[in-house]
């Protein structure tokens, strides 16, 4: 592996997120959430940041972007998460379909989409699941049929969170029939206002609406709006798989119940066995921001890190869960409330190893890099 870059890096931008997310806890404008990520939409939160140059940080200028690193974006992301801030509305948009369209869209589609995700007015689902597609993402059945101008697609996917508040879905549709399931696959940007798309609800365990299944009935998408090289889109999806998988997000879901376990040690200085505990899990977030920063520094370089990415996310999505389960051994939450760091943390940690890919299909991956070495 190279070497990660500097563990500095970044700094100011620290200083300016921490800045941004006390004063508006101050005013109480937001209440600090595990998986806020997730689960804490609030537009007004994301158009704050985008005005202060921090969505979209690693686009080129030209497309409204700051033209930082991935490093540099890790920066922000990490004290996001750290604070708990409502970030849902941009996080899909900038974290992964602006870098697929910077890779492979074309100039036209560029031009039209990463300057609204950089100023946090196009807000993006992403439509991969199906009823019948989910770890075998291959399978899908929405189709795309060519018309004159672009396409018509119709389809269901399910699972598509914060379908009903998005403007633009990211759809992975099947283009041609053919023998080999991973060929044949396109990916476009559809308009969630287009004739022909409709949402349905789905509560979550926790009682909360993100989830949804959507719908699509010949909805026109017109041509430039195909992201990349039609038919390659599978090859195209796992190479956005990594921006998905080997960010912050992945190792700090549950970050405010570690804080609280911080907080609770500070006056249980006499109890070694929490101490301990506490260590082990504060030594493996340090091994797990390293992961971080050596994923983005090979995104920087322009590559695809799919297996780094998939251990990064299978080791933090573990993490994440054994701090919920250390909360519930210190005994410190008999009664968990729902609107607490650590109840909505334990109704979200079954979806941790679920979400952006099942811990087993990641392990798949990570062995079949170690037997190719
Ligand atoms: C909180 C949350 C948010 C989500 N948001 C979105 C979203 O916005 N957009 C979207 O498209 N999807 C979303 N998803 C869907 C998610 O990506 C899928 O749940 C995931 O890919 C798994 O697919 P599945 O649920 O169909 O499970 P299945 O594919 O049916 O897998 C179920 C289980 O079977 C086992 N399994 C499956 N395949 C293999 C294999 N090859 N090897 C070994 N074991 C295997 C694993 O134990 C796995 O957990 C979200 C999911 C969650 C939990």
């Amino acid at each position: 592996m190279s070497p990660p870059p500097p563990l500095d890096a970044g700094a100011e931008l620290r200083a300016r997120v921490r800045e941004l997310t006390a004063s508006w806890r101050a005013a109480g404008r937001y209440v600090p959430r595990s998986d806020s990520w997730l689960r804490s939409f609030d537009l007004e939160f994301s158009k704050a940041l985008a005005a202060d140059g921090l969505i979209a940080m690693t686009y080129p200028k030209e497309y409204g972007g700051a033209g930082r690193s991935n490093v540099e974006r890790l920066a922000v992301t990490e004290e996001l998460l750290r604070a708990g801030a409502p970030v849902a509305a941009h996080w899909i948009g900038d974290r992964q379909i602006g870098p697929a369209i910077l890779r492979h869209g074309s100039p036209a589609l560029r031009a039209e989409i990463l300057p609204r995700i950089a100023a946090a007015e196009a807000v993006f689902c992403l439509g991969m699941s199906e009823p019948e597609a989910g770890s075998d993402l291959a399978a899908v059945r929405t189709s795309a049929t060519p018309v004159r101008g672009g396409w018509l697609i119709s389809g269901h996917k399910i699972w598509t969170s914060h379908a009903h508040r998005a403007t633009h879905a990211y759809v992975l549709a099947r283009t041609a029939r053919t023998e080999r399931k991973h060929e044949g696959l396109t990916e476009f940007v559809l308009d969630m206002a287009a004739d022909g798309v409709s949402t349905t609800p789905i509560p979550d365990l926790a009682g909360e609406h993100h989830f949804n299944e959507v719908r699509f009935e010949e909805v026109f998408v017109p041509a430039h709006r195909v992201i990349g090289t039609v038919g390659n889109g599978w090859r195209q999806v796992v190479e956005q798989l990594s921006f998905e998988r080997g960010g912050a997000e992945r190792v700090l879901s549950s970050y405010p119940v570690l804080a609280e376990l911080v907080a609770h040690a500070a006056e249980e200085r006499d109890d070694a066995e929490l101490r301990s505990l506490l260590g082990s899990l504060v030594a493996r977030l340090a091994v797990l921001r390293r992961l971080c920063r050596e994923v983005a520094g090979r995104l920087d370089a322009g590559q695809a890190p799919v297996q780094e990415a998939a251990a990064l996310k299978y080791l933090g999505n573990a993490f994440e869960v054994d701090v919920v389960e250390a909360l519930r051994r210190t005994g410190l939450c008999h009664e968990p409330s729902p609107d607490g760091a650590f109840g909505q943390a334990l109704l979200a940690s079954p979806g941790f190893g679920l979400r952006g890919g099942a811990a087993e299909v990641l392990l798949s991956l990570v062995a079949r890099q170690e037997t190719r070495a």
